[in-house]
């Protein structure tokens, strides 16, 4: 089972079966959400970008035309 380290705790993340890229993955001790961005050697990177606003979450809702 492949083993790393978790970006945000330093502590061991298990990944169960083999990993891909693009796969998400949950750390057990922190609770943050981290995507497979290498798998030789395994490595994560934030899932989500923290450093962007959360104003990109409801976009679709505005996407009724009522102009027509
Ligand atoms: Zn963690």
């Amino acid at each position: 089972m492949p083993i790393t380290v978790c970006p945000g705790c330093d502590e061991d993340i298990r990944i169960a079966g083999r990993p891909t890229i693009g796969q998400l993955v949950t750390c057990e001790n922190c609770g943050s959400q981290f995507e497979v961005i290498s798998v030789q050697p395994l490595e994560l990177d934030w899932a989500f970008d923290e450093l962007e606003d959360d104003e990109d979450w409801d976009v679709d809702e505005d996407e009724e035309e009522d102009d027509y």
